[in-house]
């Protein structure tokens, strides 16, 4: 307990000031005094080291009711860029936003090679290749984000990725030496979540799953990123939810992404047609059209996902449940029979939504964790990107 420590209150005001401004287009002094019960020359010496270090900016008002203009000030999000980036199975995404969480730069690279070195390599070049196209800026690069498809320990070492096999890999110290900028190396859905926090929900409870080739939940309680005791949390794709059922990669039989992940759905109803190699596009049609066949592998799906997603709601009553998955944002009518089957009484929760950020999610939740470090603030609020 820090109490009484002036620094730790210094450091205390600043945040809340920080965030009072960027909630706002613009503020004055005086407003953010009132709002945040300050008084004005703590505001005030707080505002003239903001403007110092290039984080804020001031505007003299056009209008006035008389006596002195007002001047309001507005964050500066082009004093510095994050780098985001999302190393998925077959591609590395990655995006630049400015510190307000605006994306300037995005591009998706295929993986050709999966080894560690190859992707370590290839995440250099494109990440020095982005750097370069950033606007000249006071801060520049401020860092970069990585979220990882696999387990991430407290220390951020990639404990395992399932689909890469990689194990026991200290990511970060190799980048951060490279590039000499803090790097977050975290799991996809953690990063979700915080995006799904950041951008698009004032929620402060909620759990993002992810279901794409496996399936992943970051969780937000209190605002904070509930991550487990080593960092493991969230591992819902690894719940049994059929005794001897299918075999997982994780050693046991039965859990939930082997029945609920988007890539079970699409690879059943490939089956239940019989083309294996149907493009994308057009397995769009299909579920849109519907048809006995496709409808029957349909409710198969959603009454596995309603099990996990029930199971999920009793342990934690999250305000929010957000589902990150591509083919929901095509076809939102699975999300109402996957809604249809959770009845029980005991399903707390105000809303199941699908996620609006979808495949930019883990790249922004990267971004805006990098922001957050810059900023020395736990908690920003981003509109829209
Ligand atoms: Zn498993």
């Amino acid at each position: 307990m820090h109490t009484g420590d002036a620094s730790y209150i210094r450091q205390l005001n600043r945040k809340i000031i920080l965030q009072q401004i960027m909630q706002h287009k613009s503020i004055s002094r005086a407003e953010i005094a009132k709002s945040t019960g300050l008084n004005k020359a703590t505001v005030s010496s707080q505002i003239a080291d903001m403007l110092g270090e290039g984080l804020l900016l001031e505007q003299h008002a056009e209008v006035s009711s008389g006596g002195r203009k007002p001047i309001y000030l507005s964050f500066n999000g082009s004093c510095g860029y994050a780098i985001g980036v999302d190393i998925d199975v077959n591609s590395i995404s990655i995006a630049a936003t400015d510190i307000k969480g605006k994306i300037v730069a995005k591009e998706i690279h295929s993986i050709e090679d999966s080894g560690f070195l190859a992707v370590e390599e290839k995440l250099k070049t494109i990440i020095n290749k982005m750097r370069g196209t950033l606007p000249e800026s006071k801060y520049g690069m401020i860092g970069i984000g990585i979220g990882v498809h696999g387990i991430v320990d407290n220390d951020q070492t990639i404990i395992f990725t399932p689909q890469h096999q990689w194990r026991n890999i200290d990511l970060k110290r190799s980048m951060e030496s490279f590039f000499q900028v803090p790097v977050i190396i975290a799991n996809n859905s953690n990063l979700c979540a915080v995006a799904e926090q950041v951008f698009s929900s004032e929620s402060t409870n909620l759990a993002c799953i992810t279901t794409y080739s496996g399936i992943g939940m970051g969780i937000i309680i209190q605002g904070m990123l509930f991550q487990g005791f080593e960092g493991f949390s969230g591992e819902v794709g690894h719940m049994i939810i059929e005794p001897e059922g299918r075999t997982c990669t994780c050693g046991n039989k039965g859990c939930f992404e082997q029945y609920a992940s988007e890539k079970v759905l699409l690879q059943e109803i490939r089956e239940r047609i019989g083309r294996l190699d149907l493009p994308l596009e057009e397995l769009h049609q299909i579920i849109e059209k519907g048809g006995a066949e496709v409808e029957e592998v349909i409710k198969n799906y959603t009454t596995h996902l309603a099990i996990g997603v029930n199971n999920i709601i009793n342990i934690l009553n999250p305000e929010k449940v957000i589902i990150n998955c591509e083919i929901f944002s095509y076809h939102p009518a699975i999300l109402e029979k996957v809604e249809k089957n959770l009845t029980s009484i005991m399903n707390h929760r105000k809303e199941l939504k699908i996620s609006t950020l979808g495949k930019n999610a883990c790249m922004l939740g990267a971004s805006a964790s990098v922001i957050k470090d810059f900023l020395k603030t736990d908690h920003i609020v981003f509109s829209q990107v």
